[in-house]
């Protein structure tokens, strides 16, 4: 993906001229690993973003990380795009803004917990530890990558669709 197009992914984009930062080291991505890109605002750490290809385009959201953890207790929790355990700090609950013409509708948004760093990409690819009747590593990490592709662009799906309940109101 371009430069350009990565930017042009972002659907939610609140303000009008919002430009959006890409990571620094935009030029290093190595998409073939990637089942989506995610990264910070280097200027406003609690914006991110998510960017993945769907049937060939690229489509991504802007993100806003809740600053209060305390929802998530000190438990381990799961990442809902990765599925991976992990401590409560590691994940997040960020928010994305759905996309409207309707400045009403623009209050809506959806909510997801997903790994702090935006690194699911590091998780799918870690090695577990295998017994016996664990199929092989390649298929593990091919599975995990799939799931991981699937929930993304489902979430990206969701956050795009105008929400039923908001219809009409006001
Ligand atoms: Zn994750």
């Amino acid at each position: 993906m371009s430069r350009d197009e990565v930017r042009g992914a972002i659907m939610n984009l609140d303000a009008v001229g919002s430009k959006v930062r890409l990571p620094a080291r935009f030029d290093e991505v190595a998409w073939d690993k990637l089942d989506y890109l995610g990264w910070r605002d280097p200027r406003a750490p609690l914006r991110a973003y998510l960017v993945t290809d769907i049937d060939g385009t690229a489509s991504g959201a802007l993100l806003r990380q809740n600053p209060n953890r305390a929802e998530l207790g000190g438990r381990a929790v799961m990442c809902s795009l990765c599925h991976f355990m992990r401590r409560f700090n590691e994940v997040a609950l960020f928010a994305a803004p759905r996309p409207s013409a309707d400045k009403r509708q623009r209050l809506s948004t959806l909510g997801i917990l997903v790994c702090t760093d935006l690194d699911c990409v590091t998780k799918v690819h870690s090695v577990p530890v295998l017994g016996p009747l664990d199929p092989p590593l390649d298929e593990i990490i091919q599975a995990r990558r799939e799931g991981l592709r699937m929930r993304t662009v489902s979430f990206l799906r969701s956050v795009s669709s105008t929400p039923r309940s908001v219809r009409g109101r006001g």
